[in-house]
């Protein structure tokens, strides 16, 4: 079953699941339909740092969490640098990053919270969304995957912060894999392949991974996720994986190798209201 489910009055993807079991929790994906932004960040552009103009990705961000009846003070996000640091967010950093690149929090990936009404967001146009919750301490952490977060092992990095700086129970953590460039779009060369299969456990399965031949592969990074997220101690049975691939549904999403490089950022976004 799709854990990212899309309400077509919003145009937005919601992890009904956990929003249902869980009552507080706001969790999901942005697309690209929705908002304010003109060509080519048409039209649900979250992202401040792609060259189109403030004042629209503000006000999509606003419009956001007005329709997730969430406080816009109380969203954080982070400078994203394709890194594997995870950064603790308290209630002195909430809001950062909200109107302006300059207070986002700096060379950071991952974000973590124990605070209500702090609406953690990061972006995206391919990467790998990974959303982790503990439900019983109320933790949330999101943390953004491309090859080389993948690669260095942010998935693990974000699990150690949890359960180590906020004292969470591995057993209780719930991960959603979101959207992203499938397996099915998604070529590398061996450099990739290498450093990626350097941290999975050889008994791994190979599923991840299809030789095209001459150096090129075909690579289902959400899978690789999954893996290092079971390596990390997550039972398998609590962490769901989405199929939606951003590429092939480029009408739905923007896609970072569709649309030649320029293009708009969509939001995760995980928080527990008040
Ligand atoms: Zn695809």
């Amino acid at each position: 079953m799709e854990p990212f489910v899309l309400e077509q009055e919003t145009s937005l993807l919601r992890i009904m699941d956990w929003e249902k079991q869980f009552p507080g929790l706001v969790a999901g994906f942005t697309t690209r339909k929705g908002g304010v932004s003109s060509f080519p960040f048409e039209s649900m552009n979250c992202g401040l740092h792609v060259g189109d103009e403030c004042q629209s990705v503000v006000e999509n961000r606003k419009q956001l969490c007005s329709t997730l009846q969430f406080p816009f003070e109380g969203w954080t996000c982070a400078d994203q640098v394709h890194g594997n640091q995870i950064a603790v967010v308290t209630k002195s950093e909430s809001g950062r990053g909200r109107m302006s690149m300059e207070d986002a929090i700096p060379g950071t990936d991952g974000i973590v919270t124990l605070e209500e009404d702090v609406l953690l967001t990061s972006f995206y146009a391919d990467c790998v969304p990974l959303l982790v919750i503990d439900p019983v301490q109320k933790v949330a952490g999101i943390a953004h995957a491309g090859w080389k977060g993948t690669a260095a092992i942010i998935s693990q990095k974000i699990v150690e912060t949890i359960s180590n700086q906020l004292g969470a129970k591995k057993e209780n953590l719930r991960v959603a894999i979101g959207p992203s460039i499938g397996g099915c779009c998604y070529e590398v060369d061996d450099r990739v392949i290498n450093r990626l299969v350097e941290n999975l456990s050889p008994g791994t399965k190979g599923d991840w991974l299809k030789d095209k031949g001459n150096g090129k592969y075909d690579v289902d990074l959400k899978l690789v996720n999954y893996y290092l997220f079971i390596q990390a101690g997550i039972p398998p049975e609590q962490i769901q994986v989405s199929s939606w691939c951003t590429r092939c549904r480029n009408d739905l999403f923007f896609s970072y190798r569709a649309d030649g490089g320029k293009t708009g950022r969509m939001a995760a976004f995980l928080g527990w209201r008040k």
